[in-house]
């Protein structure tokens, strides 16, 4: 069962798979509008088992945690690609799921991703799938310079290494286990942005303005939503290609793409994540509907309407990074000095323990012109220590 036969009204249990912050904004949504939810995550202080009516401290796979699950859900959704599509497909036999286990399945594997893309006739970054030392050798010399990313278990920037010769592209391959990987070649990239689109079980689908994002690391740090943040004919591609991807998967619920643009100004799809993404955060101050809240729709299988964005927004990751002092020293962000500037709202994930790169929250900027958001964004940023953009 992907979605329910009437729709699910408030009062109904929604349960997602996976305890993460994007579980976490997934039942704050829920439970604004009336609903009662279940988390199923191992770790007793997850962010979204903190603040769920039902936790389920079990793994992905156990199948009493899952039968647990089903039993005290309405419909089940998940928050990270990684939760096995074998524990979506068991859940599916009990209660509605969306997405799909099916379609989970493609975004958790780069492979069978870049496939994907290549039927819906979107292009994608040329590549190479090395599975075997025989595919590894065969490799062509148009992929170098490349980065080589485990086909599966990638977030992050986390299994990925860039490699410019043979020789450095076979010890990237031992040095990450031989495992499946994909060779991608290194694309001039010109910026990179990304669209969520919401799709229901009837075929109708909404979506997000394009979002225009920075990532430093490997990590997205910043996201900037406001009209001219794209030429608006690159903005219209990236949401055209990225509904067909959608509907190529018979997709139901949030769907982030993420797209490259090429110093030549074309379009390459990137990857595709079968949730909210960290990029539609921005959503949750600057349009009166929120990537959550149409996750939610979706599960429920409520009506989806047109969002409409009504702020300029910028949206700042908080990495932990910020709770050390000089790289060092534990310290807490100044958070009263950022919420005295306007529009500034402030989202917190529960986690305890601030670890570099972790992501701890995020800040989201709002204001009624861009030039306004940018400019309290950048004071924001030199408030809390994150470099400029
Ligand atoms: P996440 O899931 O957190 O988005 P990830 O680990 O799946 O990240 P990718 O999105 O594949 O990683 O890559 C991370 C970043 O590395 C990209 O956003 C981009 O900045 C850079 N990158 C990845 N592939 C290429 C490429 N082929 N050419 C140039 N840059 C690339
Ligand atoms: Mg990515």
């Amino acid at each position: 069962m992907t979605t329910p036969a009437t729709p699910l009204l408030p009062g109904s249990t929604l349960g997602v798979l996976g305890g993460g912050q994007l579980g976490r904004m997934f039942v704050h949504a829920a439970q604004a509008m009336g609903y009662f939810t279940a988390v199923l995550d191992p770790d007793p202080e997850s962010p979204a088992g903190l603040v769920s009516h039902q936790h389920i401290q079990t793994g992905y796979e156990d199948p009493d945690g899952l039968a647990r699950l089903a039993q005290l859900s309405d419909a089940v959704t998940t928050e990270f690609e990684n939760v096995p599509a074998v524990s979506l497909a068991a859940l599916a036999g009990q209660c509605p799921v969306a997405p799909a286990a099916r379609a989970v399945a493609v975004a958790q594997d780069r492979a069978q991703e870049k496939a994907h893309f290549v039927g819906c006739g979107v292009p994608c970054a040329p590549y190479a799938v090395i599975e075997t030392a025989q595919q590894l050798a065969a490799v062509s010399a148009d992929l170098l310079p490349g980065i080589l990313k485990t086909a599966r278990m990638g977030y992050d920037g986390k299994g990925q290494v860039r490699v410019k010769s043979a020789a450095e592209l076979a010890a990237a391959w031992a040095s990450v286990g031989q495992v499946a990987c994909v060779l991608e070649k290194m694309l001039p990239l010109q910026l990179e942005c990304s669209v969520i689109v919401a799709r229901g079980a009837d075929g109708a689908s909404v979506h997000l303005p394009v979002q225009r994002n920075l990532h430093r690391d490997g990590i997205l740090a910043v996201t900037e939503v406001y009209e001219g943040n794209l030429p608006p004919a690159l903005a219209s591609q990236a949401v055209a290609a990225a509904i067909s991807i959608a509907n190529g998967l018979d997709y139901v619920g949030v769907l982030c793409v993420e797209f490259f643009v090429l110093q030549d100004g074309s379009l390459v799809v990137n990857e595709i994540a079968p949730r909210p993404h960290n990029s539609g955060h921005y959503s949750q101050n600057a349009c009166d509907v929120s990537q959550f809240e149409l996750q939610v729709r979706t599960l429920a299988g409520l009506p989806l309407v047109q969002p409409r964005q009504h702020s300029a927004a910028l949206m700042l990751n908080l990495l932990g990074d910020l709770w050390f002092a000089h790289g060092e020293t534990a310290q807490t962000p100044a958070w009263d000095a950022v919420l005295q500037l306007p529009g500034t709202h402030l989202h917190l994930y529960g986690k305890t323990l601030a670890k570099h790169g972790r992501k701890m929250g995020h800040l989201n900027i709002t204001a009624p012109t861009a030039l306004q958001a940018r400019a309290t964004a950048l004071q924001a940023a030199a408030l809390l220590g994150i470099a400029p953009f």
